[in-house]
């Protein structure tokens, strides 16, 4: 894909390589999405159009959109029809195992165009739905990502889920969040030796320890087969801007790092067409 020079910074790709930005979301309040505050900077509308400005200039070959909470199964339906309708601009989706029901998820995994991951989230993994959990033999059954979202231990909670699933892969959102910092080493050490898990560089203008230095601590302990990256957009827009956000995520990464995390394991690890 060409780069068009819009003056919007770009991330440094060099030689306008092609890239995934594997965490995005779309989303319209007025369709549920309790989460979402009136007043919050996030209360707007972002759909398919606003993605494409927001990417416009970058070099993107695609976005994995990922489920941002609205509270309902359709909101995954709905993901799979923007991947239907404009495969250019949504290479891959992850729908919101939380509310899945075990018929209605089979039905959608044997379907045309069936979701590349599956996302569960919450304080951690106790906390989060027997029911999603008892889910998660299917994902494994059917090669499909797992992706977390926990706030305290997501790296060892990988590392557990991926050891008793050795068919499913595991993608740790947002670095699995870490909080205390020494805490967090040991659980990637722990994560780094389970090879069934992916780390995702996303969320880093909201983390609190956002830095390429941590970044590159991922690197070194599961190595760049094993990180894919993602803009977190448009959350990360109090902060900045989507291109911001993905060249935070990518800065410490040499240009061989770079082809891998942003092409080649985004490909194997969603099964991305192309
Ligand atoms: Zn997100």
């Amino acid at each position: 894909m060409a780069i068009i020079e819009t003056g919007i910074p770009r991330v440094n790709t060099p030689g306008g390589r092609e890239m995934f930005d594997c965490h995005a979301h779309l989303w319209d309040p007025a369709a549920g999405f309790p989460w979402i505050k009136p007043g919050s900077p996030h209360c707007r509308a972002f759909g398919p159009g606003d993605l494409a400005a927001a990417g416009a200039g970058l070099g993107l070959s695609g976005t994995v959109l990922v489920e941002a909470s609205r509270g309902d199964a359709g909101e995954t339906l709905a993901l799979r029809d923007l991947r239907r309708r404009q495969p250019e601009l949504v290479a891959g989706y992850v729908g919101n195992l939380h509310v899945s029901e075990a018929a209605a998820l089979r039905t959608l995994l044997t379907e045309p165009d069936p979701p590349n991951g599956m996302r569960i989230g919450g304080a951690e993994w106790a906390a989060t739905p027997a029911e999603a959990r008892a889910l998660v033999p299917m994902l494994a059954g059917a090669g499909l990502v797992l992706e977390l979202n926990l706030h305290r231990h997501a790296l060892r909670t990988a590392a557990e889920t991926a050891a008793e699933y050795p068919e499913l892969t595991v993608v740790v959102d947002h670095l699995g969040n870490p909080a205390d910092l020494d805490e967090w080493r040991q659980e990637l050490q722990d994560a780094a030796t389970v090879p069934n898990v992916v780390v995702k560089l996303s969320g880093l203008l909201t983390q609190p320890h956002g830095t390429p230095a941590i970044v590159r601590e991922v690197l070194d302990a599961v190595g760049t087969d094993r990180c894919v990256a993602g803009s977190d957009w448009p959350i990360c827009l109090p902060r900045g801007s989507r291109a911001d956000s993905l060249t935070r995520a990518t800065d410490a990464l040499t240009p061989a790092e770079r082809d891998q995390v942003l092409v080649g394991t985004p490909r194997r690890v969603y099964r991305l067409a192309g």
